[in-house]
């Protein structure tokens, strides 16, 4: 297939507002793919390996990892930015670390780790994929963090409280002036929604918390399931739901690709400036496919991540979050010696950061192996 030029309304790299050092280009990269591949070699990215999306590791080896989904987000992103003649590049460097900052154990773990650092300034996972990418991968010579371009930053911190973006400073202007980012960021954020929706109803399933049943009562997965069954009503249910969910994602594609090919007609951005001014998103579903993917998301959140035994579960990594952030401030000493250090003469919201960064980076057996060292 042919590549065309890239959008008046694309990411440019050679209109980026740039990186935080100057370094001297790549001879046969871009810009985009040296900070995707930089993500790619980062420390963080291969734990990803070992967090949780929804199920935790230990669970069953072909759930998915907050590594497959990262790589799952990015294959949707990418067929987008590609569709709408968009940086590609960018796109695929925001997918892959999109969730970086991710703690152990999923939603839970972040949720815990958040009431641990309410007094100190609470935690965003967004907020800590930038720090992630900004400070606290150390491999450069040169620099800490990884030095991404300024788009790559911007679509990675897909949210941020007012009061955080205040300490950012250019970065977080948007979330102050009530801006967007650019459409590649616009993408990633909804590949990322497109592939949890699709991937958990596979897990879910694989689980047994979810039935074919209970599914069937979701219009954007029984319009499919009455499509599959009619023309191979014989087919065994694992390729069935494999059927269903690929049309699934098919058509939540096609129609954002379509959608935001409209929008995007009539707004007739000249530039990423002013995709950045607009006053709405520009990547979009329609509103017909928009309700049904909220409605399934609706139903996930109510029959599969609040299933009893997902609840158990959630019980069990909240504790392990707590006990380790209380245990390493009572004893820093108990971290590796990089965070111990940087704890010694701060104060306490200093100290609170640097254990809820050590926290944050460990993967679910990690946390699960450091807190039994601990319990008696
Ligand atoms: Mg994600």
């Amino acid at each position: 297939m042919a590549t065309s030029a890239l959008a008046p309304y694309a990411a440019n790299e050679s209109q980026s507002r740039g990186r935080r050092y100057e370094e001297e280009s790549s001879i046969y990269r871009g810009e985009y793919q040296r900070d995707r591949d930089r993500i790619i070699h980062s420390t963080a990215f291969r734990r990803l390996i070992y967090k949780t999306q929804v199920f935790v590791n230990h669970e069953g080896d072909l759930y998915r990892t907050r590594l497959t989904h990262s790589l799952e987000v990015s294959q949707i992103g990418r067929t987008v930015a590609v569709a709408l003649n968009l940086n590609e590049a960018l796109t695929e460097a925001i997918c892959l670390a999109h969730d970086l900052g991710h703690t152990p154990f999923g939603h839970a773990g972040q949720d815990a780790l958040n009431a641990c650092m309410s007094e100190y300034g609470g935690f965003e996972h967004n907020l800590q994929s930038l720090r992630v990418v900004d400070e606290l991968e150390r491999k450069y010579a040169d620099f800490a963090g990884l030095n991404l371009m300024f788009e790559t930053r911007e679509g990675i911190l897909k949210h941020c409280s007012v009061r955080n973006a205040r300490e950012l400073g250019e970065i977080g202007k948007r979330f102050i002036e009530r801006k967007q980012p650019g459409l590649e960021a616009q993408i990633a954020n909804i590949a990322d929604a497109i592939a949890y929706n699709n991937h958990d109803v596979d897990d879910g399933l694989r689980a047994g918390l979810l039935s074919l049943e209970q599914l069937r009562g979701q219009s954007l997965f029984s319009t499919h399931y009455d499509d599959v069954h009619a023309r191979y009503p014989d087919l065994e249910d694992r390729r069935l739901i494999y059927e269903i969910i690929r049309r699934m994602i098919g058509a939540v594609v096609t129609d954002l690709i379509e959608e935001t090919r409209s929008r995007i007609a009539t707004a007739s951005p000249g530039s990423i400036h002013e995709v950045r001014e607009f006053g709405k998103p520009l990547v979009s579903m329609s509103d017909g496919m928009y309700e049904q993917h909220v409605a399934l998301k609706r139903f996930l959140h109510k029959h599969l991540y609040s299933h009893e035994q997902k609840l158990e579960m959630t019980r069990k990594a909240q504790a392990i979050i707590r006990d380790l952030f209380s245990a390493y401030m009572q004893d820093a000493t108990r971290m590796p010696d990089e965070f111990a250090s940087a704890t010694r003469g701060v104060e306490d919201a200093d100290r609170a950061r640097v254990v809820a960064d050590y926290v944050a980076g460990m993967t679910d057996r990690f946390a699960m192996t450091a807190h039994e060292s601990f319990v008696d």
